[in-house]
C-alpha cells in the first residue's frame, strides 16, 4: 500500500486509537514502589492470597524504579499487576477485531509463509483475499501505534531491532527448514542451527525460525487478547512487533515430540537441553532475572548481538 497515504490517515484516527486511547491499570496516580519490598507490598494488595516471601533481589544492576519493576514482574510472568498497561474499553473490539484478521491471513496464506511476510506484504494480501478482508484505517492505525510505541510504556526494555514498519525479509536471505514450517536466514542462524541438529540428531528441531512483522503482529496481538487487552502482562512472554531478535536471526529450538511444552521451563529440564549447554550451544536471550522485564526463555538461542 502506499505508506504516505496510510500516514496521512493516521492522525485523523490517532486520538481514538492512539497513547491518549491507552490507559493504566490500578489507581491513578498511585506512588512508584521504590525498593524490592514496596513494590512486594503494592503487589500484595493487588492480590493478597500470594506467597512472595521467597522472593530475593534480583542479580543484575537494575539502573531504575521501573526497571526494577520489570524485572520483578517478569518473575511471575503470566498474571497481571496492578499497574500493567491495558487497552482502553474502546480499544477492546478494535484489538480483538485486528487480531481475528491476522489469523485469517495466517490460514490463508499458510503458517509457512506467513512466518517471513512483512507488513506492507499482509496488507497486500487482506486487499486480495475476502476471506482475510482488507485491514480497516483504525486496525491499521492501531497495528502502527505498536509499532512505533516505546515498548517501555508496557514494561518490555529490550531494544528495537526493526526500525521502518515497511522492513521485510528477502526470500534469497532465507532457508526453508523441512519439517518444521520455519524459516532461517542464511549465515550464523543457518550454520549454528546445522551443528546442532548434525550434533544431537533428530530428537532436537526448530520450533520457531525467523519472523518477519506479520508474524510477530499476530503472537503480540493473540497474546493481547488472551490477556484481556494487558499489553505489560502479553509483552514480557512475546516481544511487541520491531522488538523481537527473531527478525534478525535468533530462533527457538525444542525437543521433537514435547510440543508445547517446548515453550515453558520444561524445555530446560530435558537431556537436549542440557546436551547443548554442554555442547555450549546456548547462549540465552532471556536468561533468568534479565534487564529487559521478559521471562526466562531457555529456549530461546541468540544469534546477533
Ligand atoms: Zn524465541
Amino acid at each position: 500500500m502506499d505508506r504516505r497515504a496510510f500516514l496521512r490517515i493516521l492522525p485523523r484516527v490517532a486520538g481514538a486509537v492512539a497513547v491518549g486511547g491507552l490507559m493504566r491499570g490500578g489507581s491513578p496516580g498511585a506512588p512508584k514502589p521504590r525498593s524490592i519490598d514496596e513494590a512486594m507490598a503494592a503487589d500484595r494488595t493487588a492480590e493478597p492470597t500470594r506467597d512472595e516471601g521467597t522472593i530475593a533481589a534480583p542479580e543484575i544492576d537494575v539502573a531504575s524504579p521501573s526497571q526494577l519493576r520489570a524485572v520483578i514482574k517478569a518473575r511471575d510472568f503470566d498474571r497481571a499487576y496492578d499497574d500493567d498497561l491495558l487497552v482502553s474499553e474502546q480499544q477492546w473490539d478494535l484489538l480483538v477485531r485486528t487480531a481475528a484478521r491476522l489469523e485469517r491471513a495466517q490460514v490463508v496464506v499458510g503458517h509457512g509463509n506467513f512466518n517471513r511476510m512483512g507488513f506492507d506484504e499482509i496488507i497486500e494480501f487482506s486487499h486480495s483475499y475476502s476471506d482475510i478482508g482488507t485491514f480497516e484505517v483504525d486496525e491499521l492505525a492501531l497495528m502502527d501505534e505498536l509499532f512505533h510505541a516505546d515498548a517501555s510504556r508496557y514494561g518490555f526494555l529490550g531494544e528495537k531491532v526493526i526500525e521502518n514498519l515497511s522492513d521485510r525479509l528477502e526470500r534469497k536471505d532465507l532457508k526453508r527448514i523441512p519439517g518444521t514450517g520455519h524459516y532461517l536466514l542464511r549465515g550464523p542462524s543457518l550454520e549454528k542451527y546445522e551443528r546442532i541438529t548434525a550434533d544431537l540428531g533428530d530428537s532436537v528441531l526448530l520450533t520457531s525460525g525467523v519472523r518477519g512483522l506479520a508474524k510477530q503482529y499476530q503472537l503480540f496481538l493473540r497474546k493481547a487478547v488472551e490477556t484481556q487487552g494487558n499489553l505489560s502482562q502479553a509483552a514480557r512472554s512475546l516481544a511487541p512487533p520491531g522488538y523481537s531478535f527473531h527478525a534478525v536471526g535468533d530462533f527457538d529450538i525444542g525437543k521433537r515430540g514435547l510440543g508445547a511444552a517446548n515453550f515453558t521451563e520444561s524445555f530446560a529440564e530435558t537431556d537436549e537441553f542440557k546436551k547443548l549447554i554442554d555442547l555450549g550451544y546456548i547462549d540465552i536471550r532471556y536468561p533468568e532475572a534479565n534487564e529487559y522485564g521478559v521471562r526466562h526463555e531457555p529456549w530461546h538461542i541468540k544469534i546477533t548481538t
